[in-house]
C-alpha cells in the first residue's frame, strides 16, 4: 500500500536532508517531485495542486528557510498537510446513545468488498462489546446472501436473510428481528452494480427511508485511484453517507482514491480494510496513516497490535525501545512477537524504515530469513547484543562462523539494525521538536 509514493516521497526527503541549508530552487524542485509522486500515486489533479501549494507556501517562509533543520521542517510541514489530506482527526464511528438498535447501513459498488466488510465490522464492533445483527439486504447478487451467511458463522454473528428477494422488507424486519433478540446493533448490507444505476440508487434510498440509519458508510475499493471520486460525488447527492471503509488497502494500491477522496467530497474515511480476513479491518487514524507514507512508521500502531497478544512487559518494552532505541535481544525478542501478531508484513509498515528495509533485502520477511537471523544473534555475546555498536570486524568473523552464517550476512543484520534505530532517532528528533519555527539556536 502507498509503496510507491512512500519511496518517492522518502527520496525527495533523503535529497534534501543531504544539503544543510536549503534555497528557494531546492524547495521548488521538492515540491515538483511531491507532485509527480501524488500524481503517480492516481491522486486527483485538483486535490494534488491545492496540496502543493499549501505545502509550498508554508516552506518558502524565513522560518523555515533561515532554520537550523529546514529539511525537518519541511518534512514536518508535508507530514502536517498529509494529516489534513487524509482527515486530520480520528473519525469515529458515531452511534447513538438513546436508540437500540443502531442501525448501520453499507453501501458502494459490486465488488467493492462490501459484504465483507459487513462482516469485518461486525466483528469489530462485537469485540468492543457489541451484539450486531447482520441483514442480508444484497437481495441481487444471488450469493451475497449466503456469502454474509458464512461469514457471520465464522465470526458468531446472526444474520437475517427473510425472503432474500424485497431488499426494503429485509433490513425493516432485521430491525425488528434485533429488538427481538437483543442486539444493540443492525449492520445492513446492501446491493451493488459494476455502475451506478438508477435502481440500485433508489432502493438504497428506500433502505434509508425504512430503517432511517444512524450512520451510512461508503465502502470504496483503494485500488479504483481517483476514478472512485465520481462514483462517490454520485451517493453523496443521491443517498447520502456519512463516511467511507476504504478496502483493499492491503494490496497493490496506489493510495490515490484514499488521498482524494476526503478533499473532494468532505467525507472522511472511518475503516482501512488491510485483508479479506475477518479481523482486517481497522479504525482509521490519519495522522498515523500520514507518518506510515513519510515512512515514519507508526508507533500507537505497533503498541497496539503488541497489546493484543502481549503482556504488560512486552508493552513496556516496546515503550522503552520506541523512547530509547533498541537492543540486538530486544530485536530477537520482538521477532519472536511478530510471528504472533501476524507476522512481518502486516507490521513493517508500522516500524519506522522496517518497509524500504524489508524491500531492499527481498525474502527478508520469510521465515527462513527469520531463523538466520535468529542464529545469528545468538552467536553475539550478552555485552555485543546490547551494544552492537561494538561489534568489530574480528568479532563479526567469530560470530558469522559461531551461527554457520556468511560475515556478509552478519555484516547485514547489523547494517539494518543500525538504519532502524536510526529511523526511530529522526522520528523521536521530530516528535520533540513539535511547531515549526521552534529554532534550536
Ligand atoms: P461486494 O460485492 O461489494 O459485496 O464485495 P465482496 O465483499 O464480495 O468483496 C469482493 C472481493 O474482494 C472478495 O473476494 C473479497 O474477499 C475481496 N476483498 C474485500 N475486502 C478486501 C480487502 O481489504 N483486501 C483484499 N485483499 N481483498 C478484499
Amino acid at each position: 500500500m502507498f509503496n510507491s509514493l512512500s519511496d518517492r516521497l522518502q527520496d525527495t526527503f533523503g535529497r534534501l536532508r543531504g544539503k544543510g541549508r536549503l534555497t528557494e530552487d531546492d524547495i521548488n524542485v521538492a515540491m515538483r517531485e511531491i507532485r509527480m509522486a501524488l500524481l503517480e500515486a492516481d491522486v486527483n489533479y485538483r486535490v494534488v495542486k491545492g496540496f502543493v501549494a499549501r505545502c509550498k507556501e508554508k516552506c518558502l517562509t524565513s522560518e523555515v528557510m533561515d532554520s537550523l533543520t529546514p529539511a525537518q521542517n519541511v518534512v514536518k510541514i508535508v507530514l502536517d498537510e498529509l494529516t489534513v489530506l487524509l482527515g486530520s482527526t480520528d473519525s469515529k464511528l458515531t452511534l447513538a446513545q438513546n436508540r437500540t438498535p443502531n442501525v448501520i447501513m453499507l453501501v458502494g459498488l459490486q465488488g467493492s468488498g462490501k459484504t465483507t466488510a459487513a462482516a469485518k465490522l461486525a466483528y469489530l464492533l462485537k469485540g468492543q462489546g457489541h451484539s450486531p445483527l447482520l441483514a442480508a439486504c444484497d437481495t441481487h447478487r444471488p450469493a451475497a446472501a449466503d456469502q454474509l451467511a458464512t461469514l457471520g458463522g465464522e465470526i458468531g454473528v446472526s444474520v437475517y436473510r427473510g425472503d432474500g428477494v424485497d431488499a426494503v422488507a429485509v433490513a425493516s424486519e432485521a430491525v425488528r428481528e434485533a429488538v427481538d433478540h437483543l442486539n444493540d446493533l443492525v449492520i445492513v448490507d446492501t446491493a451493488g452494480r459494476l455502475q451506478i444505476d438508477e435502481e440500485m440508487m433508489n432502493e438504497a434510498v428506500a433502505i434509508k427511508r425504512a430503517v432511517r440509519p444512524d450512520q451510512i458508510l461508503m465502502v470504496l475499493d483503494a485500488m479504483g485511484g481517483q476514478d472512485i471520486v465520481n462514483v462517490v460525488s454520485e451517493f453523496a447527492t443521491r443517498v447520502d453517507f456519512d463516511g467511507v471503509i476504504m478496502s483493499k488497502l492491503d494490496g497493490d494500491a496506489r493510495g490515490g482514491g484514499a488521498l482524494s477522496v476526503r478533499e473532494v467530497t468532505g467525507k472522511p474515511i472511518k475503516f482501512v480494510s488491510m485483508g479479506e480476513k475477518p479481523d482486517s479491518l481497522e479504525v482509521f487514524h490519519p495522522d498515523r496513516m500520514a507518518k506510515r507514507i513519510l515512512g515514519m512508521g507508526d508507533v500507537v500502531g505497533i503498541i497496539e497490535q503488541a497489546e493484543k497478544v502481549a503482556d504488560e512487559q512486552q508493552v513496556a518494552d516496546a515503550e522503552r525501545m520506541l523512547r530509547e532505541g533498541f537492543t540486538m535481544d530486544d530485536l530477537l525478542s520482538q521477532m519472536q512477537q511478530i510471528k504472533k501478531m501476524g507476522g512481518l508484513q502486516k507490521i513493517a509498515g508500522m516500524i519506522p524504515g522496517m518497509e524500504r528495509a524489508m524491500a531492499q533485502a527481498p525474502g527478508a520477511a520469510d521465515e527462513d530469513q527469520l531463523v538466520r537471523i535468529e542464529a545469528i544473534i545468538h552467536s553475539m555475546t550478552r555485552g555485543e547484543r546490547v551494544r552492537p555498536k561494538t561489534i568489530n570486524g574480528q568479532r563479526r568473523r567469530r560470530i558469522a562462523a559461531g551461527s554457520g552464517r556468511s560475515v556478509q550476512e552478519v555484516n547485514q543484520l547489523i547494517k539494518q539494525w543500525g538504519e532502524m534505530n536510526k529511523m526511530m532517532g529522526k522520528m523521536r528528533g521530530l516528535t520533540q521538536q513539535g511547531a515549526v519555527g521552534k529554532k534550536s539556536r
